[in-house]
């Protein structure tokens, strides 16, 4: 069992001066990450490289898969280290590696070696030649290939040594708190977890908005946006979560708009909404999963007459995918399962038979003063109400 994993990272080793509140930021996404695994355990970071040392037994796969929640690394590698820095060691502890992690052993294999300490004794060309020729006579059954080797055996002579040959890939993107922060708009559907997801990817803090209808939506309903934030969470770090309750704005269109342009005045709301409290709580952004032509409310012209009420950035990074791929990464990032429950959301209770897909704004703008009555208290009441769940 590895009781050290070295963290690859690459995008956030670019960014200049920057680097170390990537690197900061990295830390803190990885601590919060491993938390979740209930180890004791701490997060080095020395001469560019950030280690994880957990001390005790541990299940190494849920480390790992801790460690694959964590944006900006892209790679994950159990390192056997080694503090006795004496040659004989490193090539003993090279053959018992390989022994241990490759029990068949007809495979080619190449020892790459770095020095970071220009005074050990032996330069790397001569560790890779020396550890390689000790593994061959341990293993003659194994062939060395330096070009395309199945298997590289990695050493780092730093302060002390490092062994590990397993890159286990990361999900790369920049750390969770470099970028600001966002509002998500989450429903119970495949494509807002992964909108979020992928914002957050990007290294912006996520905040989530959900509309909610009862009775028309149930309980169930909004469980299930709490578990879809819940699953998110563990890419992103803690969610706040706001529920409101938008019964009584629903139905005021519903009895004073034409039927056909419900959705659109809704989204309207729904954005001018999740704007307002976005504002209130430092975000600088609003996320959606639309994604264009999937609904008669994401047509260009839909999308068009929602943007409008919009003064801050509307995200949308599905705008230009099929659902085949949306699905895909549901899937990948474990939304997929809670996503397609048959729990009704918001929308399909007051959905028209024949909603408009070409909506003009102006005759939105129009029906919409049906509403100057009683809007503005209504909107006011279900900000005041708002309900804000802690999602971790
Ligand atoms: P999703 O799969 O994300 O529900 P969808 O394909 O069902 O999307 P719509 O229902 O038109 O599409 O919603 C478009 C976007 O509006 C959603 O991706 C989400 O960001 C937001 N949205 C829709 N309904 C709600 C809701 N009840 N609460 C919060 N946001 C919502
Ligand atoms: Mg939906």
């Amino acid at each position: 069992m590895a009781h050290t994993y070295l963290i690859k990272y690459a995008e956030i080793a670019l960014k200049g001066k920057n680097r170390y509140l990537f690197e900061e930021a990295l830390v803190r996404q990885i601590k919060h990450s491993v938390k979740r695994v209930g180890v004791e355990h701490e997060v080095r970071r020395t001469q560019g490289r950030i280690y994880v040392e957990v001390p005790g037994e541990h299940d190494e796969d849920e480390v790992v898969d801790a460690l694959k929640h964590v944006f900006g690394i892209v790679g994950i590698c159990p390192v056997e280290k080694l503090t006795d820095d004496d040659f004989e060691g490193i090539c003993r502890a090279s053959v018992r590696h390989v022994d241990e992690n490759y029990p068949d052993k007809h495979v080619t294999f190449k020892v790459e070696a770095r020095r970071a300490r220009k005074d050990y004794p032996r330069n790397s060309m001569e560790i890779n030649a020396d550890v390689g020729e000790a593994i061959l006579e341990a293993f003659p059954e194994m062939k060395v290939d330096v070009h395309k080797p199945e298997v590289t055996v990695y050493i780092e002579v730093r302060e002390d040594v490092s062994i590990y040959s397993r890159v286990i890939p990361g999900p790369g993107g920049i750390p969770v708190g470099t970028g600001g922060k966002a509002m998500l708009l989450l429903s119970g559907g495949i494509d807002s977890p992964v909108a979020g997801y992928m914002i957050a990817k990007r290294g912006v803090k996520i905040d989530a908005v959900y509309f909610h209808a009862p009775p028309y939506t149930s309980e169930r309903a909004r469980q299930k946006v709490i578990d879809l934030a819940r699953i998110v969470s563990a890419y992103t770090g803690a969610i706040y979560l706001h529920v409101i309750n938008f019964t009584d704005i629903q139905t005021y269109i519903y009895d004073k708009c034409p039927h056909d342009e419900l959705t659109i005045i809704m989204r309207r709301y729904m954005m001018r909404i999740a704007q307002q409290i976005a504002r209130d709580t430092e975000c600088m952004a609003l996320i959606t999963g639309e994604s264009i032509g999937q609904v008669a409310s994401q047509t260009v012209q839909s999308l068009t007459c929602t943007d409008e009420v919009c003064e801050m950035p509307v995200f949308r990074p599905l705008i230009g995918f099929d659902k085949s791929d949306i699905v895909e990464i549901s899937q990948k990032i474990e939304t997929f399962e809670t996503s397609i429950l048959p729990y009704e959301d918001c929308c399909t209770i007051f959905v028209a038979k024949h909603p408009v897909t070409k909506p003009r704004l102006d005759v939105i703008q129009r029906h919409e003063h049906n509403l100057d009555e009683d809007m503005d208290a209504l909107v006011k009441k279900a900000l005041d109400e708002d309900e804000v769940i802690i999602v971790r």
